[in-house]
Protein backbone atom coordinates (compact mmCIF):
# COMPACT_ATOMS: atom_id res chain seq x y z
CA UNK A 1 0.00 0.00 0.00
CA UNK A 2 1.15 3.68 0.02
CA UNK A 3 1.30 4.03 3.66
CA UNK A 4 3.97 6.76 3.17
CA UNK A 5 2.18 8.55 0.36
CA UNK A 6 0.89 12.13 1.95
CA UNK A 7 -2.25 12.20 -0.81
CA UNK A 8 -2.58 15.15 -2.26
CA UNK A 9 -5.91 16.35 -1.63
CA UNK A 10 -6.94 17.86 -5.48
CA UNK A 11 -9.90 20.19 -4.34
CA UNK A 12 -10.41 21.23 -0.35
CA UNK A 13 -13.89 22.51 -2.04
CA UNK A 14 -16.01 21.73 1.58
CA UNK A 15 -19.14 23.89 0.00
CA UNK A 16 -21.04 21.71 -1.87
CA UNK A 17 -23.97 22.86 -3.24
CA UNK A 18 -26.70 20.53 -4.27
CA UNK A 19 -25.47 16.72 -4.43
CA UNK A 20 -21.97 15.74 -3.45
CA UNK A 21 -20.86 13.76 -6.98
CA UNK A 22 -18.26 11.83 -4.98
CA UNK A 23 -19.54 11.12 -1.61
CA UNK A 24 -16.85 8.59 -0.58
CA UNK A 25 -14.05 10.86 -0.57
CA UNK A 26 -15.26 12.85 2.63
CA UNK A 27 -17.93 10.81 4.24
CA UNK A 28 -16.53 8.36 7.20
CA UNK A 29 -19.51 6.60 6.65
CA UNK A 30 -18.07 6.04 3.25
CA UNK A 31 -14.37 4.97 3.86
CA UNK A 32 -12.07 4.04 1.21
CA UNK A 33 -10.33 1.68 3.13
CA UNK A 34 -9.42 -1.36 0.89
CA UNK A 35 -11.52 -4.12 1.35
CA UNK A 36 -11.01 -7.39 -0.48
CA UNK A 37 -14.19 -8.22 -3.63
CA UNK A 38 -16.52 -10.51 -2.57
CA UNK A 39 -16.86 -8.85 1.22
CA UNK A 40 -20.16 -9.17 2.83
CA UNK A 41 -22.28 -7.07 5.22
CA UNK A 42 -23.46 -9.69 7.90
CA UNK A 43 -26.24 -7.13 8.77
CA UNK A 44 -27.94 -6.75 5.07
CA UNK A 45 -26.08 -9.12 3.03
CA UNK A 46 -24.83 -6.58 0.85
CA UNK A 47 -21.47 -7.32 -0.79
CA UNK A 48 -18.68 -5.05 -1.76
CA UNK A 49 -16.72 -5.48 -4.72
CA UNK A 50 -14.90 -2.91 -7.71
CA UNK A 51 -15.00 -0.78 -4.99
CA UNK A 52 -18.24 -0.20 -3.87
CA UNK A 53 -21.08 -2.22 -2.38
CA UNK A 54 -23.78 -3.94 -4.47
CA UNK A 55 -27.09 -6.20 -3.81
CA UNK A 56 -25.24 -9.69 -4.79
CA UNK A 57 -24.44 -13.41 -3.37
CA UNK A 58 -22.67 -13.65 -0.07
CA UNK A 59 -20.11 -16.44 -0.35
CA UNK A 60 -20.71 -18.50 2.98
CA UNK A 61 -16.66 -18.71 4.02
CA UNK A 62 -15.92 -15.05 2.68
CA UNK A 63 -15.05 -11.82 4.00
CA UNK A 64 -17.64 -10.32 5.92
CA UNK A 65 -17.15 -6.92 7.83
CA UNK A 66 -20.48 -4.14 8.15
CA UNK A 67 -21.66 -2.17 5.76
CA UNK A 68 -21.43 1.69 6.16
CA UNK A 69 -25.56 1.99 5.84
CA UNK A 70 -25.52 -0.77 8.56
CA UNK A 71 -23.23 1.04 10.80
CA UNK A 72 -25.31 4.60 10.37
CA UNK A 73 -28.70 1.90 11.23
CA UNK A 74 -26.52 0.45 14.29
CA UNK A 75 -25.24 4.06 15.46
CA UNK A 76 -28.23 5.96 14.89
CA UNK A 77 -26.26 8.33 12.38
CA UNK A 78 -28.76 9.76 10.02
CA UNK A 79 -27.63 11.02 6.72
CA UNK A 80 -31.04 12.86 5.76
CA UNK A 81 -34.08 13.30 7.38
CA UNK A 82 -37.44 13.72 5.41
CA UNK A 83 -40.75 15.64 7.12
CA UNK A 84 -44.04 15.78 6.15
CA UNK A 85 -46.75 17.70 7.75
CA UNK A 86 -50.37 19.59 7.09
CA UNK A 87 -53.83 17.92 7.20
CA UNK A 88 -53.31 16.51 3.82
CA UNK A 89 -50.50 13.99 5.16
CA UNK A 90 -52.75 12.86 7.88
CA UNK A 91 -55.58 11.81 5.75
CA UNK A 92 -53.34 10.75 2.90
CA UNK A 93 -50.87 8.65 5.13
CA UNK A 94 -51.00 5.09 4.03
CA UNK A 95 -50.45 6.78 0.90
CA UNK A 96 -47.87 8.60 1.28
CA UNK A 97 -46.13 5.80 3.26
CA UNK A 98 -46.41 3.75 0.12
CA UNK A 99 -44.79 6.63 -2.11
CA UNK A 100 -41.77 6.60 0.39
CA UNK A 101 -41.33 3.18 0.53
CA UNK A 102 -41.89 2.96 -3.39
CA UNK A 103 -38.52 5.43 -3.50
CA UNK A 104 -36.52 3.54 -1.30
CA UNK A 105 -37.04 0.65 -3.35
CA UNK A 106 -36.08 2.13 -6.42
CA UNK A 107 -33.03 3.99 -4.99
CA UNK A 108 -32.11 0.93 -3.22
CA UNK A 109 -31.80 -1.28 -5.87
CA UNK A 110 -29.02 0.76 -7.61
CA UNK A 111 -27.57 2.18 -4.23
CA UNK A 112 -27.31 -0.77 -1.69
CA UNK A 113 -26.08 2.08 0.58
CA UNK A 114 -29.30 4.48 0.30
CA UNK A 115 -31.89 3.26 2.37
CA UNK A 116 -34.42 4.00 5.55
CA UNK A 117 -33.37 3.86 8.94
CA UNK A 118 -36.57 4.46 10.35
CA UNK A 119 -40.07 5.87 10.29
CA UNK A 120 -41.91 7.45 13.06
CA UNK A 121 -45.64 8.82 12.76
CA UNK A 122 -47.53 10.72 15.26
CA UNK A 123 -50.23 13.72 15.40
CA UNK A 124 -47.65 15.85 13.68
CA UNK A 125 -47.11 14.21 10.67
CA UNK A 126 -44.19 11.51 8.82
CA UNK A 127 -40.83 11.61 9.99
CA UNK A 128 -38.29 9.46 7.60
CA UNK A 129 -34.39 9.08 8.46
CA UNK A 130 -32.07 7.50 5.62
CA UNK A 131 -28.98 6.50 5.74
CA UNK A 132 -27.78 9.24 2.66
CA UNK A 133 -29.26 12.60 2.23
CA UNK A 134 -29.73 11.19 -2.08
CA UNK A 135 -33.19 9.15 -0.84
CA UNK A 136 -34.63 12.10 1.09
CA UNK A 137 -34.23 14.37 -1.77
CA UNK A 138 -35.71 11.84 -3.93
CA UNK A 139 -38.42 11.26 -1.82
CA UNK A 140 -38.85 14.85 -1.41
CA UNK A 141 -39.22 15.49 -5.33
CA UNK A 142 -41.29 12.70 -5.62
CA UNK A 143 -43.70 13.98 -3.31
CA UNK A 144 -43.93 17.20 -5.33
CA UNK A 145 -44.54 15.91 -8.27
CA UNK A 146 -46.97 13.99 -7.22
CA UNK A 147 -48.84 16.38 -4.97
CA UNK A 148 -47.56 19.39 -5.74
CA UNK A 149 -47.37 21.04 -1.47
CA UNK A 150 -44.50 22.99 -0.51
CA UNK A 151 -40.96 21.17 -0.54
CA UNK A 152 -37.79 22.37 0.96
CA UNK A 153 -34.53 21.03 0.61
CA UNK A 154 -31.64 22.03 2.81
CA UNK A 155 -27.82 20.19 2.50
CA UNK A 156 -25.13 20.79 4.64
CA UNK A 157 -22.04 22.74 3.95
CA UNK A 158 -20.53 18.43 3.09
CA UNK A 159 -23.20 17.40 1.41
CA UNK A 160 -23.43 14.45 3.42
CA UNK A 161 -27.03 15.52 5.07
CA UNK A 162 -29.95 16.92 3.88
CA UNK A 163 -32.69 18.03 5.80
CA UNK A 164 -35.96 17.61 3.73
CA UNK A 165 -39.50 19.20 4.51
CA UNK A 166 -42.95 18.62 2.79
CA UNK A 167 -45.79 20.13 3.74
CA UNK A 168 -49.52 20.30 2.10
CA UNK A 169 -52.26 21.53 3.87
ZN1 LIG B 1 -25.09 -3.93 5.71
Amino acid sequence: MKASDQPAVPSRGRRISGRAQNPASNDPYHSVEKMPDGTCCPDCGAVFSEGRWHWGECAALGPAQTCPACRRIREGAAGGILTLKGDFVRAKQQELLSLIHHQEELEKAEHALNRIMDIAVDDDGITVRTTDPRLVCRMGDALERAYEGALEIHHDEDGFFARVAWERA
